[in-house]
């Protein structure tokens, strides 16, 4: 089955993933810019970066037949450096009109801390400022809830804000009726340890139903799988779903969102 990971970060990848990846049958993936295991020391490491977002990827994924469309931001866990974090927000236009970037991401909270909200809220403003997607995560564990609980209350209040155009990442049993509750996207995220396992994010779809809903293995520098979308397939065949319902979820779903996008030019696969 063709299918769309939304979620994941080739700069931590080899090339063999791409060529697996594309052998499982991933057709698109959507890369957000995160944090690199270390605090990047000035705007121009991120100007590195996002160079390596727009310019290198979508030619290593292209490659082996795979479309790489991306997301811009300061990460949450570099956040905390406010100067810092208001010059990358200023650089970010300097790539908007890039042919893979799909709007602004990953943005969110980490800790939950005063300075993460307001760089948070300083994105949210360049997103509706430039007509961009948001694309945002939610924190690990411990703060998820009261995370999760804090950006959906920013958002609602604020009339500027279409729920669609937003999708919310890292969801899992305790916080994906708070994010849906609004009309916002979301995602949940397959890791072999913390978030979620195929088979529980199979019983939260059984929960709360395929639509505006997606799944990524966020694959990174840390302990994670790329193909983590092939193995929620399986298991949804294992339960008995036909491909029509798995489709939607790997597949139409990410593409309905994508779409919104001005830049989002999807070939479909032959
Ligand atoms: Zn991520």
């Amino acid at each position: 089955m063709y299918y769309i990971d939304p979620h994941i970060h080739m700069v931590s990848r080899v090339t063999d993933d791409y060529e697996r990846m594309a052998r499982m049958g991933c057709v698109a993936m959507s890369e957000p810019a995160f944090w690199a295991g270390y605090d990047r020391g000035s705007v121009d490491g991120f100007r590195d970066y996002f160079r390596q977002l727009t310019e290198f990827e979508p030619k290593r994924a292209a490659s082996v037949g795979i479309q790489h469309y991306t997301w811009l931001c300061i990460n949450a866990k570099e956040a905390e450096n406010i100067s810092l974090s208001r010059e990358v927000i200023a650089m970010v236009p300097e790539f908007l009109d890039k042919p893979n970037v799909l709007g602004i991401g990953e943005i969110g909270l980490n800790k939950n801390t005063k300075n993460e909200a307001q760089i948070f809220w300083e994105h949210m403003e360049l997103a509706l400022k430039t007509d961009e997607l948001i694309l945002i995560h939610t924190p690990h564990l411990a703060d998820k809830y009261k995370g999760t609980r804090m950006i959906v209350d920013m958002l609602r209040d604020d009339p500027r804000i279409k729920p669609e155009r937003v999708l919310i990442d890292h969801v899992e049993e305790h916080t994906v009726r708070v994010a849906k509750e609004h009309g916002f996207w979301c995602a949940m995220t397959l890791y072999p340890v913390t978030k979620c396992t195929p088979s529980r994010a199979v019983d939260i779809i059984e929960m709360v139903g395929n639509d505006k809903i997606m799944v990524n293995s966020a694959g990174d520098w840390g302990p994670s799988n790329p193909t983590a979308v092939p193995d929620f397939i399986q298991e949804m065949r294992k339960r008995g779903y036909t491909e029509a319902k798995i489709r939607k979820i790997v597949y139409d779903n990410p593409l309905e969102f994508f779409r919104q996008s001005k830049r989002f030019k999807f070939r479909e696969p032959a």
